[in-house]
């Protein structure tokens, strides 16, 4: 297919959740059988589209060029991970230990991993002591080297000291990273850009996926265990993952969402697949940290067509898994919902964008399967999302930002109701514009050559 063809597609799909995202919020001033209509037509024109896809003929392309990215991606992850001398070797000293849940603590390994990429170096990875597994992390995963553990180096200092040549570099978390290098997430790598742009639609997700899926190979013990959880569901197609966060992230990260306002959107990805495939089977997984959620979605959906999948006994909050013996747990639900063909969750929490991110090595072109009931994807610590106007706005309130075409904005959020708010860089006003006018642009770097230590 031509770039130019693929962009349109996946623009089709964006701009048609977008419409409906702007009727859905003026549901209130439409008669119910005005709105049920323009929903069957909603979906008819969305599962048009699905097909479309299926049948263009290059859906053998998107994988087989996905596939390709990947595997070209783990090479040199791996090749950068086992350097020939490990003696010599340039590296990069990150300790697990950042003071959060699991998702948290593997965002701060993958940034850890990121600087190792983009410095050309290899990445040393102290775990003795971890939280969720006082032995380490090789006890659970396959370690981050085959040949190259040690932290030992003739000169050593630690990042922003401004002694970056030293050959043993040991990083902070990624707040306090001083002086913050261009390569943070959400960034693509130029030397690929090209080729993962045209195939997939949220190519920096992608990216963060490579590094994910390198760190997150499992130990054959941990790996028979999933293999276990993965046989007493049938997470088959279709179905729909729902990542329900609870406990202490409501009220003081998140707002509490009730299982209904979840399920919502589970019906309507399947009223979408049923538009021509005819009844499917509405498969469900749920994972949570709070195992009621899993009984009430049990005694609340349990018409034939359903079958509500989960693990009571895996729901553990943060602070009981790192405690008992949690990890295997939280594995289980992360692979599972990656496992899913769409997840609806909320994006505050890590352990939602962690499942869609290895999701999106799972498939080819996986962007847009996914519901966020809260905020948009974001890399913690890394930069915000940018978009660049394609069309004029004038604001029609006072709450509304005025754009030219090609001004840059700072995304805040997307309200899901057809308008998102963000920073004008070119006025330096906030405030609201209609998300289609906008679309996502992503800072290409051009690492791991980059002289970053002089910018
Ligand atoms: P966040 O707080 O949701 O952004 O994500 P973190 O990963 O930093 O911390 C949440 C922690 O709560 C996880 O690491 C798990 O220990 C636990 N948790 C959250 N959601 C689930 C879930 O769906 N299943 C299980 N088993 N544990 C969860």
């Amino acid at each position: 297919p031509t770039y130019a063809y693929e962009k349109m597609r996946r623009q089709l799909e964006l701009d048609m959740k977008e419409l409906w995202f702007t009727v859905r919020g003026h549901a209130t001033s439409i008669g119910t059988s005005d709105f049920e209509q323009i929903q069957d037509i909603y979906r008819l024109l969305r599962s048009y589209l699905l097909k479309l896809r299926q049948e263009d003929g290059y859906e053998t392309y998107r994988e087989r060029e996905t596939q390709e990215l990947s595997k070209i991606m783990q090479n040199r992850i791996n090749t950068l991970q086992n350097p020939p001398d490990c003696e010599k070797a340039k590296k990069v000293v990150c300790s697990i230990n950042k003071g959060c849940g699991f998702g948290c603590q593997i965002h701060h390994v993958v940034y850890c991993m990121v600087v190792a990429y983009a410095t050309s170096r290899t990445l040393i990875l102290e775990s003795k002591g971890w939280r969720y597994n006082r032995q380490g992390w090789d006890k659970v995963f396959l370690p981050v080297s085959d040949t190259c553990t040690n932290a030992l180096g003739s000169s050593r200092a630690d990042w922003g000291s401004g002694n970056h040549d030293v050959q043993v570099l040991t990083l902070p978390i990624v707040d306090f990273m001083k002086p913050r290098p261009p390569f943070l997430p959400i960034t693509i790598p130029s030397d690929i850009a090209g080729r993962l742009e045209k195939v997939h639609g949220e190519p920096h997700i992608w990216w963060v996926g490579q590094f994910v899926t390198y760190l997150l190979r499992m130990q054959p013990q941990t790996q028979v265990l999933l293999d276990e959880a993965k046989s007493k569901m049938d997470i088959s197609s279709p179905t729909v993952g729902v990542h329900v966060r609870r406990t202490d992230k409501v009220g003081t990260e998140a707002s509490f969402h009730p299982l209904k306002e979840y399920m919502v959107h589970v019906e309507e990805y399947f009223a979408i697949r049923e538009k021509y495939e005819g009844p499917v089977q509405r498969r469900v997984f749920i994972a949570s940290d709070d195992p009621n959620v899993i009984s009430e979605a049990s005694r609340t959906y349990t018409g034939s067509q359903w079958q509500i999948m989960g693990d009571r006994t895996v729901a553990q909050s943060a602070s009981v898994a790192q405690r008992y013996n949690g990890l295997i747990g939280i594995i289980k639900d992360v692979f599972l919902l990656a496992e899913c063909d769409y997840v609806v969750c909320t994006f505050s929490s890590q352990v939602c964008r962690l499942a869609y991110e290895i999701m999106q090595t799972k498939h080819a072109d996986a962007s847009g399967r996914f519901v966020s009931l809260d905020d948009i994807y974001y890399y913690g610590g890394g930069s915000g999302t940018i978009q660049k106007a394609q069309f004029v706005h004038k604001p029609r309130s006072s709450g509304e930002l005025e754009l030219e075409v090609g001004d840059k904005i700072g995304v805040a959020g997307n309200h899901w109701n057809g308008m998102s708010k963000g920073t004008n860089q070119r006025t330096n006003k906030v405030g609201l514009y209609p998300s289609y006018k906008a679309r996502n642009v992503f800072a290409k770097v051009n690492f791991p050559r980059d002289k970053w230590w002089t910018q």
